[in-house]
């Protein structure tokens, strides 16, 4: 048995056909452009290519992008005084501060910076709560694309084993709490679990964000379970891969994401269409 692919690069092409629809249709009927500020604090090239890619994405659908590259030595203080100058800019709908940010920088501190209003991310513990209650404003953007991508199966969730595997709070929790509330049995796994692999066997739908190589082996996964692999790893050689032995696990999955092509291009377009949300919002349509 083979896994059918589920394509990430085909769902958020359309996704994103849909989302520049919309930002026109918004332009047209409320005269209101979505704007996503993305900020990015330092120098790492891996942010500094997601930043590029949010924004070259942003242009494609319309959407207005502010770039915001500060130097690592920048304090904490002048961090939050921008991301408030942000709140208050009536252009931009959207706030997203890159990750990770430099240590001497509390990433608390600034995530509740970001008015829950414009929280493109869904960080901030008003967004956090909001999702908890299973009542979401802003759905974190990796998150909202897994299950975009679980849906995009026809496959039910309902009633469903769902074993996620990481807890971070990111990307782990709020997709077992958007699990949750489609009605699957959830169960978190973590650097402590006692026979992961045992629990996975179990999961009609296995979520792996670990950032762990390889980490999802064949003999893991029951047969026919549908794998999500949210990992993005780079190997010595330089190759791309996710969390899953891709290659094997195809051969016992029934339904499976690659890396690259898989979660990636969702979330970007995640991203694209909470920024459009947040201004359908604000436009009150
Ligand atoms: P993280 O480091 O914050 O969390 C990793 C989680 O994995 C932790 O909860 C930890 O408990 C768990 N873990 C680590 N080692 C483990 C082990 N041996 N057994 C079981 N669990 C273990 O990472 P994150 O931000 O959640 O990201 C996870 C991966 O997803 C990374 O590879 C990251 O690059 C990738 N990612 C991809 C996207 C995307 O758009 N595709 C977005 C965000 C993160």
């Amino acid at each position: 048995m083979s896994a059918l692919i589920i394509d990430g690069k085909a769902l958020a092409l359309t996704l994103r056909e849909a989302i520049a629809q919309g930002v026109q249709e918004l332009v047209k009927t409320a005269g209101i452009k979505p704007g996503l500020a993305a900020v990015l604090v330092g120098d790492d090239p891996a942010s500094a290519v997601y930043v590029r890619n949010k924004k070259l994405a942003c242009e494609k659908a319309g959407i207005f992008p502010q770039e915001h590259r500060l130097p690592a030595s920048t304090t904490q203080e002048s961090l939050v005084t921008l991301i408030h100058q942000l709140n208050g800019d009536e252009r931009i709908h959207g706030i997203l501060v890159q990750l990770p940010l430099p240590s001497h920088i509390d990433t608390k501190i600034i995530l509740q910076a970001v008015s829950p209003d414009k929280d493109a991310d869904g960080f901030h513990p008003v967004n956090v709560g909001h999702l908890v209650e299973g009542d979401p404003i802003f759905v974190p953007c990796t998150p909202k694309g897994v299950m975009h991508m679980i849906d995009s199966t026809g496959e039910p969730i309902a009633g469903k084993r769902a074993v996620v595997i990481g807890r971070s709070n990111i990307v782990g929790k709020p997709v077992a709490m958007l699990l949750l509330h489609r009605h699957a049995t959830v169960t978190i796994c973590h650097s402590r679990t006692q026979d992961l692999p045992g629990v996975v066997r179990e999961a009609d739908i296995v979520v792996a964000a670990i950032g762990k190589p390889h980490f999802v082996t064949k003999d893991m996964v029951k047969p026919g379970a549908m794998v999500i692999d949210v990992g993005i790893n780079r190997l010595p050689d330089g190759q791309l891969v996710g969390d899953v032995d891709f290659d094997r696990v195809k051969e016992q999955a029934g339904w499976i994401t690659p890396v690259p092509g898989g979660v990636g291009p969702m979330t970007i377009a995640m991203l694209l269409q909470n920024t459009l949300e947040s201004a359908r919002r604000k436009a009150g349509c």
